[in-house]
């Protein structure tokens, strides 16, 4: 199977048993909107199946998130994708991802971005991502261990910071840990239900727009939800 991912635009390809599937959830995400054409084609390089349990790999295209282990889960295809296109991605970014989980959403990024930091609190899947990215050859992505909900500031700052768990407000020290110019993406919980946030950093001012409902795993840490 060839899965390496390179960031030089559009010489990947994958022929492993799951091309087919991947080209429909590509069509997919196409008529649920997605238009970012790189995020199409990091979507359609990264074998998802490879973030998942051996015993539910044949569900992998299916736009749907699954559980991978100690109640957290892999995210949904279209969230995965529509988060990456909030985050507006050039290709020269330096952005941190908070909540690694299964390495998924972390492997759609590092073909678009410069160079990638991922925390995650729980080491187990920490270091079963990393795994998968040295397998992948994804040299451009670092896997730190920690509470980032405080952020990775001698990593930043960040032009792009995308949080993939659902904290209780926005989270300010990641706020604080943009570049002028930086964005965040990232579900907050709002009268009781989840909603996408794009904080934008203006000098000293942040601008938030807030966009569709979704429904992720919380978000734990001193800035977050209590564990
Ligand atoms: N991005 C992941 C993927 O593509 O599979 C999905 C992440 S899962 C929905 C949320 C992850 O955030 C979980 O692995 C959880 O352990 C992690 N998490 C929650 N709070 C965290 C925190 N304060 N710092 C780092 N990771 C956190």
């Amino acid at each position: 199977m060839e899965s390496r991912v390179t960031r030089d635009g559009y010489k990947r390809r994958l022929t492993d048993k799951f091309a087919g599937k991947r080209e429909k959830l590509v069509n997919l995400l196409k008529e649920k909107g997605i238009t970012d054409e790189r995020v199409l084609e990091s979507i359609g390089s990264i074998p998802r199946q490879m973030f998942m349990e051996h015993a539910l790999e044949y569900r992998a295209y299916e736009d749907l998130s699954f559980p991978i282990g100690r109640g957290q889960t892999i995210s949904r295809p279209y969230t995965v994708a529509l988060m990456t296109q909030l985050a507006k991605l050039a290709g020269s970014e330096i952005c941190l991802e908070v909540g690694t989980g299964s390495g998924y959403q972390a492997a759609v990024l590092s073909g678009l971005v410069e160079k990638l930091y991922t925390i995650e609190r729980h080491n187990v899947f920490s270091n079963r991502a990393r795994k998968i990215f040295n397998e992948m050859g994804l040299s451009n992505v670092a896997c730190l261990v920690g509470d980032g909900t405080i952020g990775a500031k001698s990593y930043g700052p960040f032009d792009v910071i995308m949080v993939t768990a659902g904290g209780p407000k926005i989270c300010e020290p990641l706020a604080l840990q943009l570049k002028d110019g930086g964005r965040m993406v990232a579900p907050v919980v709002e009268e009781g239900q989840q909603c996408l946030h794009v904080i934008r950093r203006n000098g000293n001012s942040f601008k938030v727009s807030k966009g569709e409902s979704c429904s992720f795993v919380p978000l734990v840490g001193v800035h977050g939800f209590k564990g």
